[in-house]
């Protein structure tokens, strides 16, 4: 369910409702409304922003392929404002480790990713503190402890181990 204006609140009972009807393998799931990227016209938003200072998870955890090969920035680039290329020319990998996607990196993790106009207000994965969720407090910490003593391994940069 993705929770906005027209539905907040009615999370607990659509929850309840698919509990008892599903599969143990399958979730019921909830999610804020989000921007995408500040591009979604009219977007009214329902959660307080909770991670605008942290590094986006997006640019670590996932590579979109459109349908013409282009690969943009992130799951939130539908308009391709910063592609990374084609994999009609390069291979995923190379895409992966490729250096406009390193650049990018760098600023989030520099807390710079205000520099990138899709990310200075994106809200994709702002959520508010409801159950299983890790504590911001806690993510921030860990992001902020990390600068503090000597900066991101190369590992970490590029995402690969
Ligand atoms: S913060 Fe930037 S990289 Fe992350 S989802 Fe939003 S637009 Fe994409």
């Amino acid at each position: 369910m993705i929770i906005q204006e027209k539905n907040a609140g009615e999370w607990p009972d659509y929850k309840s409702f698919w509990k008892k009807r599903i599969k143990q393998t399958d979730r019921v799931y909830s999610r804020t409304i989000f921007n995408w990227g500040e591009q979604l016209k009219g977007f009214q938003a329902v959660a307080e922003s909770c991670e605008m200072n942290l590094p986006c998870v997006a640019l670590w955890s996932l590579l979109v392929i459109f349908n013409t090969g282009d690969v943009p920035l992130c799951n939130a680039d539908f308009n391709l404002k910063y592609p990374l290329g084609s994999v009609k020319e390069r291979s995923i990998a190379d895409l992966w480790r490729s250096e406009s996607m390193m650049k990018q990196r760098i600023k989030h993790l520099e807390g710079r990713k205000g520099n990138i106009d899709i990310c200075m207000n994106c809200n994709v994965w702002d959520e508010p503190g409801v159950e299983d969720k890790i504590s911001i407090k806690y993510a921030e910490s860990q992001v902020v402890g990390k600068r503090k003593t000597g900066g991101v391994k190369e590992t970490e940069k590029d995402g690969m181990v």
